[in-house]
């Protein structure tokens, strides 16, 4: 399984955009966020050898536009998708989307491949999902904002088994503790303690940004 970060703040590599929000692929079929703009998150995708007509799946962590931002300009590359987004969301897209693009309400815990489920709707104010990817060394976590709470993440992510890895955005996450078992721990987009979990976790520790490839 490969995860290729393709939209954040950051950028580790020269000549790729970057800007507020948050986006990766999974192997080449599966986009997780769409970042906060189209034209940025095209431009990245090509620049990292990535074709947008392979992708089948969009997950939509929420409906914050830092992260369905880039939606329309990839729909008018490739409308043959499968668009996972939260109720509230998806009923607002109804009317956005065209007829070859297929939208699935996300509420509960869903498959997306063999290998890869949402959380399903986490959270009491925002509501939010993270997706779970599952590969020989354990549960890979990746967070849109964490606006529902690492926590409540940690708890639905570890019904899938002993998590690995985690990487997005964090938000206001300071209860380090939870994640003191997790081998490799990856903070970006909104992420507010990102120097301090750099220093909590220095083995686990991975710095993110765009062009970030996570194999
Ligand atoms: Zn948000
Ligand atoms: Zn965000």
């Amino acid at each position: 399984m490969k995860i290729t970060v393709v939209y954040d703040n950051e950028v580790l590599k020269r000549g790729l955009t970057a800007g507020w929000g948050f986006s990766c692929l999974i192997d080449n079929d599966i986009l997780f966020d769409t970042g906060g703009d189209g034209v940025a998150l095209l431009d990245n995708m090509e620049k990292l050898g990535i074709d947008p007509s392979d992708i089948r799946s969009v997950v939509l962590s929420h409906g914050h536009g830092d992260h369905t931002g880039g939606l329309s300009d990839l729909i008018e590359e490739n409308q043959d998708l499968s668009v996972y987004a939260l109720t509230s969301f998806s009923k607002w897209l109804k009317n956005q989307i065209p007829a070859k693009t297929k939208l699935v309400e996300a509420r509960k815990p869903m498959q997306i491949r063999k290998d890869v489920f949402t959380t399903g709707e986490l959270g009491t104010c925002i509501k939010e999902q993270s997706l779970i990817c599952l590969n020989k060394r354990g549960v890979f976590v990746i967070t849109g904002c964490a606006h529902s709470g690492m926590h409540r993440i940690v708890i639905a992510a570890s019904k899938f088994g002993e998590i690995y890895g985690v990487i997005g955005g964090f938000h206001g996450f300071s209860d380090f503790d939870i994640l003191k078992r997790v081998k490799l721990i990856s903070p970006c987009h909104c992420t507010s303690y990102k120097r301090e979990l750099a220093r909590a976790f220095p083995k686990q520790y991975v710095r993110c940004g765009v062009g970030l490839v996570i194999e």
